[in-house]
């Protein structure tokens, strides 16, 4: 069983921190199915926009998804790969530039490590990103997002879908910790 298929942002500098993100239903429009083209990316805007004012001097951003497409035969790697890439174009284009991306390829009966709510994508985003996951948030609107931030030391931000009021309060709240944090 090989981990997450994922991607890094050449020349993206080292944070100590992450935002991590979940891309259906954050970053992009929530789907009843699997987003098989990139024709179903449709992207959130004002999430994207809110995800643009993270302060990125202390922040890495990644997405860390679910993708089960992949492992159930519905779609390529390449496929996958090509969506993916769309989704880094569209959301560099909304004002929030992408550092990684992890996506779990795996069927749910697969047993691997990294499908949420297992935590083994954020393990690998600490491993590659040199991010410390007790100082990172996940901002995420299922549960499955919630438990793998649990599981992995990571504070979880939840969300509805495609809300993106929810997501800057939440980063707010976020922010409020951090300053709090600072201060003691
Ligand atoms: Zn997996």
């Amino acid at each position: 069983m090989s981990g997450p298929l994922s991607w890094r942002r050449a020349g993206a500098p080292s944070r100590s921190r992450a935002v991590f993100v979940d891309r259906d239903g954050v970053v992009t429009r929530w789907l009843r199915g699997f987003a098989l083209s990139e024709a179903d990316v449709v992207f959130n805007d004002e999430v994207i926009r809110a995800l643009g004012e993270i302060d990125r001097e202390r922040f890495a951003l990644a997405i860390v998804s679910n993708q089960s497409c992949v492992g159930r035969g519905l779609l390529s790697v390449e496929g996958l790969r090509a969506i993916m890439d769309r989704v880094v174009a569209g959301m560099r284009a909304r004002g929030a530039e992408l550092d990684a991306w992890y996506c779990c390829v795996h069927a749910p009966d697969e047993g691997c490590a990294c499908r949420k709510p297992a935590p083994g994508m954020l393990f690998a985003a600490r491993d590659e990103l040199g991010v410390d996951l007790a100082a990172s948030y996940f901002v995420g609107d299922q549960a499955s997002d919630m438990e793998a931030a649990a599981r992995a030391g990571v504070r979880g931000l939840r969300v509805e879908p495609d809300d993106a009021a929810g997501v800057r309060a939440r980063l707010a709240e976020a922010a409020a910790l951090l300053d709090g944090a600072a201060r003691r």
